[in-house]
């Protein structure tokens, strides 16, 4: 089976480097705790699925990785280097060091379910702009990466268009290729084909595929339980923000130990 081939050779590619370290995670909006000390290591090039049932604080977990969302406690390293955090008075915390956050997340591609692309831009302008004002690549510099990144995508052709001249999938895949634009250590994609008409989800899965086989490292939250089965090699689910189950794609889709995650997959099958 060109599948099970596929993994192994994923699994010989494994060097063990550490990408991503997250220990602990505690996160509260107001008395309503969220994330309950969430610990999760991704090596390099580890696909990772989280799945969970809506609430169950997926997107909080990625959002307090890159710091859109302050974690109350825990700790996040990238590539080893830890993110240096002060604890304030009221008991919540900041990064103690603006610059290393913008530097490491640079390390850090997102990739949203709603696109997020700026419709008054082109998407070779979308593609452009942040590894030009974020990285200094001189344009040429950056037009020529974008390029690149479009036909991995499969959408040179589609390099003056503006987003609304695009299908949802295909929006997704300039989502896509933006994030590889900044070229990050993890790729954090969630659930990037949640808001796609059914017929267009294949499309951007297929694309993602490619990365995965590509062994980029990447946490994806997503509901396509074929995608997290044939491309993550470890699933992770999450239950009221603690980590419920993880494992291998076959542990956890054929054997799980928890009465949650076999009740949550039975529903999403
Ligand atoms: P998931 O992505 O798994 O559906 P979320 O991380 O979006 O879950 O949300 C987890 C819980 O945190 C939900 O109860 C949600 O209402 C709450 N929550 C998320 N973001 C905020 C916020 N900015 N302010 C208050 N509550 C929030
Ligand atoms: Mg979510």
């Amino acid at each position: 089976m060109a599948l099970v081939q596929a993994d192994n050779a994923t699994a010989l590619l494994k060097t063990g480097v550490e990408a991503l370290r997250v220990n602990d995670m505690h996160k509260s909006f107001g008395p309503h705790e969220v994330l309950k000390g969430i610990s999760m290591t991704a090596h390099e090039h580890d696909v990772i699925a989280i799945l969970g049932s809506s609430g169950s604080g997926k997107s909080t977990f990625l959002r307090c990785i890159n710091l859109l969302e302050m974690p109350n406690s825990g700790e996040v390293r990238i590539k080893g280097e830890l993110i240096k955090m002060k604890r304030l008075r009221d008991g919540t915390q900041e990064p103690a060091d603006a610059r290393q956050v913008e530097r490491i997340r640079r390390e850090l591609g997102m990739v949203f379910q709603q696109f997020n692309l700026w419709s008054h831009m082109t998407v070779i302008q979308n593609l452009i702009e942040a590894p030009m004002h974020v990285l200094s690549l001189s344009r040429r510099e950056a037009t020529e990466r974008a390029e690149t990144m479009l036909e991995k995508v499969g959408l040179t052709a589609k390099r003056d268009a503006y987003p609304i001249q695009l299908s949802g999938g295909q929006q997704q895949r300039v989502g896509i290729a933006r994030a590889l634009c900044m070229e990050p250590a993890v790729l954090l994609f969630d659930e990037p084909t949640s808001a796609l008409d059914p017929e267009l989800v294949g499309e951007v899965l297929a694309v993602m595929r490619k990365l995965a086989e590509e062994g980029r490292t990447m946490l994806v939250v997503t509901h396509e339980m074929g995608f997290a089965r044939q491309v993550a090699n470890r699933v992770v689910f999450l239950h009221q923000g603690k980590i419920e189950e993880e494992g291998t794609p076959d542990e956890v889709f054929l054997n799980p130990k928890s009465d949650r995650c076999r009740q949550f997959l039975s529903r999403i099958h």
